[in-house]
């Protein structure tokens, strides 16, 4: 820690911090950006009037970071240092360096503007450009204003283009902090591999036999490949026939693992030891792994991309951009000079990467976001005023306003209701929050909570790669009650039900093939919605939710109403010949339901003749994900408020053009592989 860069720049820092109220600071990674920064201010006194808010994109990040600043600074984790994630906070009283995800803050500014009890905001990791990164940028910009006696502003990044920055926040000084890198030797392939997971093999066994001590970094995609991977590396590293005068030990990294498998890249090895750390893009800036010599690039990324004009997410494997591949080099030489073995010829990397990551803002649905800023309710938070580091598209930000509007949280002006503002507070998305809100109509809440904690918590619902997810879901071999064929949404509530009726008991899981942490995950999860709703309640809410599990086909009716009202911009109709679905939205796509899902064709072999669905996601072909049938004098009042539906007054009567937007979805980077399974951005 004593030679972390950051540390001999402490002086100047201080002093920029002090005279300025909004500063850049530029580092490369490792250079203590996450880890010292908060320890510098607090050292200065900033902690006095205040606590010093330090936000990360990813929740990993987030944890990671408190922890180790904890140790370094030898308190409690959740005293002085503590972090706040969804659903999870590890703060108190005491704490006045606080860790949490950008999300999280988003939340906080709802019930205080303000922010009022932070001294310090440093928006960290900044290149990663999130969505919510980027909200809070131009949040920040509007907040210096109001507090600019007392508050004081920190971007961080690795990479980010800093004039950019600066200028956005008035020509603030940006700091550099010089890295210690040493030279890093970049060795590209001739072609593209095949199979990227064999080539990474195969380089990872060759640096073993003939390279020096080091450990490697290999950038995978995703969990199934990591997982793959790293199965392969152990058989192969026992059974090398020319062998290696290492030992070695494989290590995963991504971000669904568990806390206690994710600190174990941080030790150190043992002696005469080579360390494999498999890892997603993680490992590029977010968490800063020692003793790295070697890295292998595959060259890819998975990336979760959204198309407004179709409402449809697909799940890609896509190129890297320049800036990434650059930063995954960086990775091997932080310790001595390193080597990064980059699958892909140099031609490719010239000529066909972009240079830059596509910022999220520019490839998410905006609806979250949109209400977001509506429910800020202040005149200068117009979204089309609102001042972004790179406008969202037009299309993106129409798309947003029409699922809002069907979903009641704004009216046909596009003014937030008072629907919207309940589902602003949720850590929900909008649909999920509308859900509850009609549950809570209709007499389900209770049900309808549980639903939503199992939606919230799925990855971390069952064992092993995540492909296989929904298949064993299906194969669970759960005696569940009739009801299943009514879909997804009402099995996972049979589920934990289930679950309910043994007293939460911990073998049951095991018997069932369900993740005994993502289990007890659903049940705080859904102990907190309860407390949020009941706290919502209290101004304009009546909430029903003391009734116990009450089955019945008339609870799940009603569960399936308050689905189909949430959904409401989810819904689709089967085709007349087949049990292909067709999407009710502004522009209709053919679809199938996934394979996982547990809805079951009637008698006649026919499934139900319209669904409302939780995700549409572009795998091998377009998919419905999580489905739920629903009735047709449901269906057919939000079929004619989609008639109504008037851009012009929604948008407030201005074109959606949000001043110098730059990029469209066109421009995004070409798809190259599509792969089944969960995001595994924002880990
Ligand atoms: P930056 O934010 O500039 O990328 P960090 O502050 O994250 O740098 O990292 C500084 C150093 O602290 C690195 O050497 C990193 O390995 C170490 N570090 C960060 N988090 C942990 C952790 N949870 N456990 C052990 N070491 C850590």
């Amino acid at each position: 820690m004593a030679n972390l860069p950051i540390l001999q720049f402490e002086k100047q820092i201080v002093e920029t911090v002090d005279q300025n109220p909004v500063v850049v600071i530029i580092g490369e990674t490792g250079s203590g950006k996450s880890t010292q920064l908060s320890q510098i201010l607090h050292r200065r006194g900033y902690t006095k009037s205040g606590i010093i808010g330090v936000t990360q994109p990813r929740r990993v990040a987030a944890v990671s970071v408190a922890r180790r600043v904890a140790q370094e600074l030898g308190v409690h984790l959740g005293d002085e240092v503590g972090y706040a994630i969804r659903f999870e906070d590890r703060t108190s009283e005491r704490t006045h360096i606080k860790y949490l995800t950008d999300g999280v803050l988003l939340r906080e500014s709802l019930s205080d503007p303000e922010l009022s009890q932070y001294s310090v905001i440093i928006l960290d990791e900044a290149h990663e450009r999130s969505l919510n990164t980027d909200i809070l940028l131009g949040l920040m910009k509007r907040l210096v204003r109001m507090r600019a006696s007392n508050l004081k502003v920190l971007i961080t990044s690795a990479t980010l283009d800093g004039e950019k920055v600066s200028n956005f926040f008035s020509n603030c000084p940006i700091l550099s902090v010089p890295g210690k890198l040493y030279p890093v030797e970049i060795l590209y392939s001739n072609e593209r591999p095949t199979s990227y997971l064999e080539a990474s093999l195969k380089t990872a066994l060759d640096i073993h036999i003939r390279e020096p001590e080091g450990d490697v970094l290999i950038f995978m995609t995703g969990q199934d490949d990591i997982e793959k991977l790293v199965s392969k590396l152990e058989d192969r590293v026992q059974s090398l026939e020319e062998g290696s005068c290492l030992d070695a030990i494989i290590l995963p990294l991504h971000g669904s693992l568990p806390p206690e498998m994710q600190v174990r890249v941080f030790s150190p090895p043992p002696p005469n030891c080579r360390r494999f750390i498999v890892a997603t893009n993680i490992a590029e800036t977010s968490l800063t792994v020692d003793g790295v010599v070697y890295v292998i690039d595959s060259g890819y990324v998975k990336q979760r991309q959204y198309n407004p004009s179709t409402g449809m997410y697909s799940l890609d494997v896509v190129q890297i951009s320049k800036v990434q591949a650059n930063q995954r080099a960086g990775r091997a030489g932080r310790t001595r000079p390193g080597k990064c073995y980059r699958l892909y010829p140099s031609i490719l990397y010239n000529d066909d990467f972009l240079d830059v990551t596509v910022p999220e803002i520019q490839r998410s649905s905006l609806a979250g976001s949109v209400l977001y800023l509506k429910s800020l309710d202040l005149s200068d938070m117009d979204i089309l005023k609102f001042e972004f580091l790179d406008p969202p598209s037009p299309e993106s930000l129409e798309d947003a306003l029409k699922q809002l509007y069907l979903i009641d949280a704004i009216d046909e002006n596009g003014l937030i209701t008072s629907f919207g503002r309940v589902m602003a507070e949720l850590p929900l998305e909008p649909s999920l929050s509308r859900t509850l809100m009609e549950a809570n109509e209709c007499g389900c809440l209770f049900q309808a909570l549980t639903v939503a904690a199992m939606l919230s918590a799925e990855t971390t619902l069952l064992p092993g790669r995540s492909k296989s997810i929904e298949k064993k879901r299906k194969h669970a071999h759960l005696d569940l009650p009739d009801g299943s064929g009514w879909g997804d949404h009402i099995q996972l509530l049979q589920i934990f039900e289930e679950w309910d009726r043994t007293n939460y008991d911990i073998g049951w899981c095991k018997d069932h093939n369900l993740q005994v942490r993502g289990m007890l995950f659903v049940k705080d999860v859904r102990k907190q919605l309860s407390q949020i709703m009941q706290k919502i309640a209290k101004g304009s809410l009546d909430v029903r939710a003391n009734g116990r599990w009450k089955e019945g086909e008339q609870d799940y009716r009603n569960l399936r109403k308050a689905l189909c009202i949430g959904y409401a911009n989810q819904l689709a109709e089967r085709m007349v010949h087949h049990n292909g679905y067709r999407t009710l939205g502004f522009k209709p796509q053919v679809v199938q339901v996934h394979p996982s899902s547990v809805l079951k064709p009637d008698d006649e072999g026919k499934l139900p003749e319209y669904v409302v669905y939780h995700e549409l996601i572009a795998t091998s072909r377009p998919y419905l994900r999580n489905v739920c049938a629903v009735e047709i004098h449901w269906v057919m009042p939000i079929l004619n408020k989609v008639k109504k539906i008037n851009v012009n007054k929604l948008s407030g009567g201005t074109d959606l053009t949000v001043e110098g937007t730059e990029g469209k979805l066109s421009d995004l980077p070409k798809k190259e592989v599509n792969i089944a399974g969960v995001p595994d951005d924002h880990e």
